[in-house]
């Protein structure tokens, strides 16, 4: 079959009027008016479309005709996500830029690494990365002869070093704030240098969300979301998107790799993706208020020897979150005094915040990377990473603050 690469329309063609608040946008932006006069987006659950002839047929394979041919090209419901969260991105900004919605946040980081590096590449990312894109970066790519070369990007004068030393590096690969550590870097200056030395520059928004912070902003070339996290914000569906600001690049070769490599969402979880995306800023205002009290809350408390939130400033990268994020953000971690067992007996005491892994729900959500994520880690590895024997990780849920801080309470005091 011949690829049609221009058959998908792109965030230019949004028939959304426009709007001037960012909760307005959230809620309508992506829809098109349903033939059938559906109040909703329908979940199109179609894997093939019909040409009305074959000369129609002809037009949209070759591009000249837009519409919908195969699910795995694209599909109504997921067209609906990706305008959505483009809208997002771009709010502000005026900037057209074309989001490719994915199976998975990996699906899309993969997409982005195959389609825009070739062997010989190298990549410049920060130490403290989200697991899955760390070793995809170390154990996968290096078999395509795409290296990872790996820093402490919060030193500007190391990336700079780096990007110096090495002129096949291609890319600059940010995520911030990082996955497990919290840890921030600066986009803007270490995109400012990147772009001195001809690298494109991806960014990684999955724990700020466009609600805290627009990557595109900066003349950051690629922004990815993991949209199982606060994108869905409901914990009902996996899934990943890619939004680049060269509409052309996205529409011909990326599209290709992405069709070709079919990490595809679905129309399923594109739906509950859109749901959840309506009430995104109402949710992500509760949750960092809520984070800034439950900080404040374990700062003092007996049992809690350090605490770790981007909105204290006692954090060291407190100053670059505040410059530019909208709020420090929902997540945070301390580290209990007692070490393992203080950890394991304060994850077993709790009672309406849950012991889970993941982020990005409306629930409390806390776990003990030490006997969890991170049990058959080295301990020096770990360390590495200030991941210590006594530290918890907190998704700041958006129930009510005085029933998060007793439940807390209670499980930190004997
Ligand atoms: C979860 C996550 C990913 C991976 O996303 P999946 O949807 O699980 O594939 C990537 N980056 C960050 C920061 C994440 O939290």
């Amino acid at each position: 079959m011949a690829m049609a690469d221009n058959s998908l329309p792109t965030s230019t063609d949004n028939t959304t009027p426009l709007l001037s608040g960012w909760g307005s946008v959230a809620v309508h932006s992506g829809h098109r008016k349903d033939p059938n006069y559906a109040h909703q987006v329908p979940i199109y659950a179609s894997s093939t479309y019909v040409f009305d002839t074959a000369e129609q047929g002809m037009r949209r394979f070759d591009g000249k005709e837009e519409g919908y041919i195969y699910s795995r090209w694209g599909n109504p419901t997921m067209t609906e996500a990706e305008e959505k969260i483009a809208a997002l991105e771009t709010f502000g900004l005026n900037m057209p830029v074309k989001g490719i919605l994915h199976a998975s946040g990996m699906a899309a980081i993969s997409t982005l690494m195959l389609a825009t590096l070739k062997p010989g590449d190298k990549i410049l990312t920060h130490f403290s990365l989200y697991g899955g894109t760390n070793e995809l970066v170390t154990k996968i790519l290096p078999a395509f002869h795409i290296e990872a070369r790996i820093a402490d990007l919060r030193d500007l004068s190391l990336a700079e070093e780096e990007l110096k030393a090495d002129p096949s590096i291609r890319m600059v690969y940010l995520e911030t704030p990082a996955n497990p550590t919290i840890q921030c870097v600066d986009i803007e200056a270490l995109t400012q240098l990147a772009k001195q030395y001809n690298c494109i520059v991806a960014c990684d928004n999955t724990f700020a969300t466009p609600y805290l912070q627009q990557p595109f902003q900066y003349g950051v070339d690629f922004v990815i979301h993991s949209t199982t996290k606060f994108l869905n914000g409901h914990g009902t569906a996996i899934g990943g998107i890619l939004l680049g600001r060269d509409v052309e690049f996205m529409r011909t070769h990326c599209t290709k790799t992405h069709r070709l490599l079919g990490g595809n969402s679905n129309p399923f979880d594109a739906f509950l993706l859109i749901q959840g995306m309506k009430t995104l800023e109402l949710r992500m205002e509760r949750h960092c208020h809520n984070a800034m009290e439950v900080a404040g809350f374990l700062e003092q408390h007996p049992a809690v020897a350090r605490v770790n939130y981007t909105g204290l400033a006692s954090h060291p990268n407190h100053f670059i979150a505040m410059k530019q994020m909208r709020h420090p953000g929902p997540m945070l971690s301390f580290e209990l005094k007692g070490g393992l067992q203080a950890g394991i007996d304060f994850m077993n005491r709790l009672n309406m915040c849950v012991r889970t892994v993941s982020l990005g729900t409306c629930d409390t959500l806390l776990s003990h990377p030490a006997s969890m994520t991170h049990y058959s880690v080295p301990k020096e590895e770990k360390e590495k990473y200030g991941i210590t024997d006594g530290l918890i990780r907190m998704n700041v849920g958006i129930e009510n603050i005085q029933d998060i801080i007793a439940d807390l309470n209670q499980a930190a005091s004997l």
